[in-house]
């Protein structure tokens, strides 16, 4: 069982939003679909729905085109960013409504609420009104709606950018968990790497309405496609280097990569790919600013008089000589 998207493109008048994409999900895996606002991401999604008709190219659930199916016989669940949920019935209510539209017996429906309400965190809400609850566990009992049916694909579109910050890296991971448990096959629609990371066992980049590269989340983070989408995922600097026996080797100093492919590469630097150390590249502090848990820092390096980012643990004096080493974790690399 699996969701074939083919050739597939999606305009709005003269348009493209979506151009000759080609995806796959296969049962029970998540792919997220990460790109910057605006890239079509929701398109594609609404178009796997039902809810956009395509230009050209075909949605297929395994050997079934779905050109024919409306949205509400694609047996999918939708997930909307803000919930959508209906604000005159209580939680229970909400979770029921897809069993309630399929004739499911009310003795069975009270029990797959229950186990829904159970797998979301929200054990015993049953009776409570939606509009009394947070932003956070409204998107829970959207989620329990859109899977009580049992939705062989479940759509989810930016499910968590409503929710403040803090709330969406915890929730983030409980979805995470929920779609595991659920053995839930879904396309999740996010502009936040950690979160598509955090997600799914796929990630597909998009840009300007194209797929520009499809992995698993270690794979996109270390070896991106190419420097836009490097710089989509926090790289700031690139330079030149050569891979040699698992090392990375360039101008601001070497640093063990197993990972990477053997020859010349571009490095790609994310902000803390550069640490203070006893010894390494030498510059000069140029300031150093406290964030959650660790500090910031800007040098400007000796030998190119290039100004750098950094961190630290601690707090250091602008104006001092210090020494900068490579910190893998920081490091992509592009081909
Ligand atoms: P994303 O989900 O990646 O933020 P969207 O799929 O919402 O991107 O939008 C892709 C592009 O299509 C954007 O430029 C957007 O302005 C445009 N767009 C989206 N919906 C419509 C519409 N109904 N009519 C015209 N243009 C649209």
């Amino acid at each position: 069982m699996m969701l074939s998207v083919a050739d597939l493109t999606v305009r709005y008048g003269s348009f493209t939003a979506v151009s000759e994409v080609d995806v796959e999900v296969a049962d029970g895996e998540v792919l997220a679909l990460l790109g910057p606002s605006g890239c079509g991401k929701s398109t594609l999604l609404r178009a796997v729905a039902g809810l956009e008709p395509p230009a050209a190219g075909t949605v297929r659930w395994d050997d079934t085109d779905l050109a024919d199916v409306p949205v509400h016989r694609r047996g999918f669940g939708l997930v909307f960013q803000d919930g959508q949920l209906f604000p005159h019935r209580d939680v229970a209510g909400n979770v029921a409504f897809g069993l309630r539209m399929r004739r499911v017996p009310a003795a069975e429906r009270h029990t797959r609420v229950a186990e829904l309400l159970e797998l979301v965190g929200l054990e015993g809400y049953g009776r409570r009104k939606v509009t009394e609850l947070s932003g956070g566990e409204q998107q829970r009992v959207a989620l329990a709606r859109a899977l009580a049916p049992r939705p062989r694909l479940l759509l989810l579109d930016e499910p968590l950018s409503a929710l403040d910050r803090a709330l969406r890296e915890q929730l983030a991971m409980d979805l995470a968990g929920v779609l595991r448990v659920a053995g839930a096959t879904a396309l999740v629609v996010t502009h936040d790497h950690d979160e598509a990371f955090t997600l799914a066992d796929r990630v597909a980049v998009m840009r300007a309405g194209r797929i520009v590269q499809t992995g698993p989340p270690d794979e996109v983070w270390r070896c991106p496609a190419d420097e836009d989408t490097a710089r989509f995922l926090g790289c700031g600097l690139f330079v030149p280097a050569v891979v040699a026996d698992g090392v990375a080797t360039c101008d601001l100093g070497s640093v063990a990569l197993p990972w990477a492919p053997e020859g010349p590469v571009t490095l790609g630097l994310r902000p803390t790919a550069l640490r203070l150390a006893a010894d390494g590249i030498s510059g000069k502090l140029i300031r150093s600013v406290h964030r959650r848990d660790h500090v910031r820092l800007q040098v400007r390096l000796d030998d190119t008089d290039q100004l750098v980012d950094a961190v630290a643990g601690i707090a250091e004096t602008p104006g001092d000589r210090v020494h900068l080493t490579l910190d893998p974790d920081g490091l992509a690399v592009v081909r």
